[in-house]
């Protein structure tokens, strides 16, 4: 087939360079998932608490996908075992819930991605199990604050790199390394899709943003070095030097009126929230 100039977009949405440009139907069932993932993510934060097993939140966030209509997007992706992932501490991501019990002051990711009619939204928090030391709630609290500036540059025009930019930025003057090697990602249709959405860059570089692009937007945040390490499960994520990290997450869709954040339960209001 003959390569055509510039980004086109053919009869599927799909632009040359691999970036689908979602139809409004396609954006409300990203949004209906993302409701999913925002409901399911209230569920676990009220049911964390030191003492549980990880596999106990997994086993909430199953119950509550299923029964909100959906279906759960990491089961079984390249094999992952379970609902969510639940990554403590020094893990980054990609932790599997099993028998492992959550203690007091423990930092606590939840990543949880749901499917609705074959459409999928992503999200993730960090929240401290009971009482978490001030240097956990400053890392988590600086986590959050850099996904909300990330998310603030999302709107047509801009650049990837003024998301990446934005994050490090805030993340690195406040004494924090940026994870390289895992970075956000479109999605859609499928959970990982192009662009990639580093947390780090330079302000007017890279793809250029457009309406109806849909990305999540993944700070991870660490106390220490950015350099990670591989668990020999196969998903664990580890910080290489033992420190804290911290992880947020948001399926965000580029459009005219500014970025929609699917996977908060008031929508386009969070995009303008404070990052206080
Ligand atoms: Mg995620
Ligand atoms: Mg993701």
């Amino acid at each position: 087939m003959e390569r055509k100039r510039g980004l086109t977009l053919d009869s599927g949405g799909q632009l040359n360079n691999g970036i689908t440009i979602k139809s409004p139907q396609e954006l409300r069932a990203m949004r209906e998932a993302g409701l999913v993932v925002a409901e399911t993510i209230e569920v676990l934060l009220r049911s964390l608490e030191p003492g549980m097993k990880t596999r106990a939140l997994d086993a909430i966030a199953s119950r509550e996908i299923k029964r909100l209509g959906a279906k759960p997007a990491f089961k079984g992706y390249r094999g992952f075992p379970a609902t969510i992932c639940v990554s403590i501490n020094h893990e980054i991501v990609h932790g599997i819930p099993g028998e492992r019990v959550i203690r007091e002051g423990d930092i606590v990711s939840l990543d949880v991605g749901a499917v609705v009619d074959g459409y999928y939204s992503d999200s993730a928090v960090t929240a401290p199990a009971g009482k978490a030391s001030p240097e956990a709630l400053r890392l988590i609290k600086t986590t959050r604050q850099s996904l909300q500036l990330g998310i603030r540059q999302a709107v047509p025009g801009n650049r990837i790199g003024d998301i990446g930019a934005a994050v490090q930025q805030h993340a690195e003057s406040a004494g924090y390394g940026v994870v390289r090697e895992y970075v956000g990602h479109g999605i859609g249709r499928a959970l990982h899709e192009e662009p990639a959405i580093p947390n780090f860059g330079e302000p007017g570089k890279g793809i250029l943003l457009r309406p109806g692009m849909v990305i999540a937007i993944e700070p991870m945040l660490n106390q220490g070095t950015w350099h990670t390490q591989a668990l020999d499960d196969g998903w664990t994520v580890v910080t290489a030097d033992g420190k804290l990290s911290a992880h947020f997450e948001h399926t965000v869709a580029i459009t005219d009126e500014g970025p929609q954040v699917f996977t908060a339960l008031n929508g386009q209001q969070a995009s303008q929230e404070s990052t206080n």
